[in-house]
């Protein structure tokens, strides 16, 4: 269905898995021309599963390759759009991930870009008994 139309369904990428998914909205052209598809994304979110997890005291660790993330070399966090995602994720509780890893979250972060082999690493220093 890539027929244009007035209407659109508003979609935004959630942030962990880079899936689209409705947020409810609708989008109208203002002069109702037939200038969009049926869905258009407009934003970063988080879908229904990656909302619950984040609601639930999980942060996401999204693996990416940094050799074709594209992200510039000045530029010391990735963007979510540069981000190329290996298919990797791993979820880790907030307070085990900032003890493990040693590092400040705030706490409206839901997930964060790691390189390659950052997710077993941290599995490792988590241990078994912490799923
Ligand atoms: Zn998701």
């Amino acid at each position: 269905m890539d027929e244009k139309s007035h209407v659109s369904m508003e979609q935004h990428l959630c942030l962990v898995c880079g899936l689209g998914f409705d947020t409810g909205g609708i989008l109208f052209d203002r002069r109702l021309r037939q200038s969009m598809k049926r869905h258009t994304v407009t934003g970063w979110g988080l879908c229904a599963e990656h909302r619950r997890l984040f609601e639930e005291g999980f942060v996401a660790l999204i693996e990416c390759d940094p050799q074709r993330s594209g992200v510039p070399a000045d530029q010391d966090h990735m963007r979510p759009e540069q981000a190329w995602r290996t298919g990797r994720l791993a979820h880790l509780k907030r307070e085990v991930l900032v003890r493990v890893a040693n590092v400040a979250l705030a706490p409206d972060v839901p997930c964060v870009f790691v390189e390659p082999g950052v997710i077993e690493r941290l599995q490792a220093m988590v241990g078994p008994e912490e799923d």
